[in-house]
Parts: C-alpha cells; structure tokens; sequence
C-alpha cells in the first residue's frame, strides 16, 4: 500500500511514531507543571518524568544522566559544543579542526570563530570514484593536530550522503593528544549503535526529529569524568541544567525524544536490514530503467573490517545525466526528496557535500537524495522508481529537443 504523496526525506526530518505521541500527550494535558517548579506535585511529577527520560536518552548512548543537556536541536548542540569549547579554551589555544563535509550547523559557527581570530582547518575526504568516497581517513586529523588545537568536531554519519566516519579511530587519535572531539551524530543515533565511551567522543550533538520524535528537542552530550570538559554557556538564565543550558525544559519533547530514542533501539537491527533492501531495490530499480545514473557518495557494499557498513541503511544519492535536479524535483508530485542543487530550502546553494567529494557541479545540480525510513515500504520503492523514470526521461527528451 502506498500513502500518497510519498515521503523519502527521512534525513530532513521523520513523521513523530504514533507510539511517541501517545507518550507525550499526557505532559501536554495534565502533568504540565514545570520541572523547575520545587513547591508542588506539578514540578515534581514533571521533574520525575525528565529524569527517567534523561536516564533513557543516556542509556542509549552509554552515558550517564548527568552528561546530558538538553537544546532545541542539533543546530544549538552544535553551536553550544563548538562555541562553548571555543571560548573556554583561549589559553589552550585558538585552532579548531573539521571536515569540510560537515552539515552547516558545524560549519557556519565555525567559520563566525574564524572571524573572531579563531584558525579554523577544515580536512579533505576520500574523493568521488574511490570506494569510501567521503570517508576522512584518521591519519588526516593526526597531521592536522597542533600543539594549540582546542576542538576537533568530526560527525559519525553524513546527512547527503550517509558515510559513517570512523569516529572510533579519530577518538583514539584526538585522546592520545589530550584534544577534545565533538562529534555531529545527528543522523547516526537510534539509526546505528552509538557509545560514547567506544567512539571516545567529549562531546556528541543529536536531535529527536530525525529519529521519529518531535521537532524542537535536542541534546548535547558533554562528558563528565575522564576527562571532565568544561563549556562556557551560550544561553545564560535561570542556571537550569547545571548552568548550561538556561530555560525551562521542554518536558513533552524531552519524553516524546526519550519513547523515540528507546523505540529506534528497540527495532534497530531489524530496521537497518529492512532499509538496506528497501535501498539496494531503489538503486537498482533505477539503474536498469535509466541510462546515466550514478552515486553519489561511498560503495552501498562498503565496510570496515569488522563488518560493520561505511554508510547508513536508509540513505540514497543519485545523480541523472543531463537533468537539473530542482526541475526534477519539482516535477514529481507525488515524491517528496530533495536536491543537491539546493541541499535544504533554507540554503539555496549546490550542496556543499558533494563538492567536497569532487562532484562537478553539473553533476551536483543533477543529483537526488532519497532518505528512506520507518514508514517507507516496497510498494513507495516501486513508485519512487516509476516517478524518477517518467520524470527524467520527459526532462531529458525535452531539453533534447531544446538543444536540437
Ligand atoms: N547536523 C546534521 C548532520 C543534520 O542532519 C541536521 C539536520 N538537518 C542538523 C545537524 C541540525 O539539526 P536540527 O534540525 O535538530 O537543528
């Protein structure tokens, strides 16, 4: 059975599961109270309520409760990690090391740090063609390192085009030297198996709609023992969340975020396999039906040795020959994807992702990304396939009788 208009844009963000709204719906109607409030059972049944879902998220990630904060999404995590290290080091030094594949909520404070005589190095990946395109091989942040490095922000999984880093190796590199690393898992939690102990990660930014929860809610994890990072504030008030993070908590978000992040763990296995076919049945379906289709992004057979996958199950990015992509998005009504020509509506420019890998930028304009999740099933496979073909096809064989 197919929902029309169909929905494969799973990495912008993901329907709330109905089970998580059954979750919060109680927090909007009866314990509203506000968990900062000491007098009453108000405050106290909602204080109760966060902290078990603080205890969940935590859990979920091998952390402890005390190593949470909680924002309004991964763009504040982001800003208050990077920012927040940033200016509480100045004496350890003012260098900070990324990716240039990272999403902009990491490139953009980064870039305002630049201004404000930060050095920021911005490390290259694998490039189109190579098998683990987009991957940052750890050598590269141990070359970049300096004896006034103060960050490292390095994300886990790719929202264009689903690489998983090999954050594990990255955290050794980084620990060895005594530099803290932040690490954007945003697209990784409740999709892949996360520690925060195994990625050896300080910091680490993820957020509840991507993973079937509400917009709005977010976390940072900061670590608190071994070694205890220290964060200046970017938003100061009523010192709420050990001063962290001022502002009264979004309790319905922070338990809709906890029934999601406890259902992805639930259902992780057995979702990663079924996404991966729905994938590799997308991939195929439209490299037989179209000439001039290509990926964008590493090998979907790809692994590291210990068998795990260089990229996320759900994700898919393709280019089409000769098409502009934002006419072929447009010309599909019934599927919801985006484009490489414009990476999100609120950032008109080519994809900045696929750049880095080397993709011309025709190519870039003519890609699709297709994010494929819980509610996705065959039947929106075999559709999104006969949409992509009936649309590229009436682009090609228009702009070819335009160039004749
Ligand atoms: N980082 C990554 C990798 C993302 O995919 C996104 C969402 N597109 C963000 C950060 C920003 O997340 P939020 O919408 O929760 O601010």
């Amino acid at each position: 059975m197919t929902n029309m208009p169909v929905y494969m844009d799973n990495h912008a963000t993901t329907r709330v599961d109905p089970r998580v709204v059954e979750a919060m719906q109680p927090f909007f109607t009866d314990q509203y109270g506000n968990s900062a409030s000491v007098g009453h059972a108000f405050g106290w049944d909602a204080k109760d309520a966060v902290e078990r879902a603080t205890q969940t998220i935590a859990s979920a990630i091998g952390a402890q409760a005390k190593e949470i904060v909680f924002t309004s999404g991964a763009t504040e995590s982001n800003n208050l990690a990077i920012r927040g290290i940033a200016e509480s080091s100045r004496r350890k030094g003012n260098h900070l090391i990324s990716v240039a594949t990272e999403h902009k909520a990491v490139l953009d404070p980064l870039s305002r740090l630049s201004e404000r005589d930060f050095d920021v190095t911005l490390l290259d990946v694998e490039q189109d063609g190579n098998p683990r395109a987009a991957y940052l091989d750890p050598q590269e942040v141990a070359d970049a390192l300096r004896d006034d490095t103060a960050l490292v922000s390095v994300m886990l999984a790719n929202n264009e085009i689903g690489v998983i880093e090999p954050l594990a190796e990255i955290g050794a590199v980084c620990r060895e030297r005594g530099v803290p690393l932040h690490c954007d898992a945003t697209q990784a939690v409740g999709k892949i198996s996360v520690d925060v102990d195994a990625l050896q990660v300080d910091l680490m930014s993820f957020s509840a709609h991507k993973i079937y929860g509400p917009k709005g809610v977010g976390a940072l994890y900061v670590r608190r023992r071994q070694p205890l990072v220290r964060l200046e504030p970017q938003i100061a008030g009523g010192g709420h969340q050990r001063g962290l993070r001022s502002g009264t908590l979004n309790t319905p978000g922070i338990i809709g975020f906890a029934a999601a992040i406890e259902l992805c763990q639930a259902e992780m296995a057995e979702e990663q396999s079924r996404l991966a076919d729905l994938r590799d049945r997308l991939s195929v379906g439209l490299s037989e039906s179209l000439s001039g289709v290509q990926r964008c992004g590493p090998d979907l057979a790809e692994r590291y040795p210990d068998g795990t996958p260089l990229r996320l199950p759900g994700n898919l990015t393709l280019s089409f020959a000769l098409v502009d992509g934002e006419a072929l998005l447009l010309s599909m009504g019934g599927l919801a994807v985006s484009s490489g020509a414009a990476c999100s509506s609120a950032d008109p420019q080519p994809s900045h992702v696929l750049r880095a890998l080397g993709i011309s930028l025709e190519r870039t304009r003519s890609s699709l990304r297709f994010g494929l999740g819980r509610f996705n099933t065959a039947a929106d496979v075999d559709y999104a396939i006969s949409a992509v073909t009936e649309s590229v096809e009436r682009l090609r064989k228009m702009s070819s009788l335009t160039t004749e």
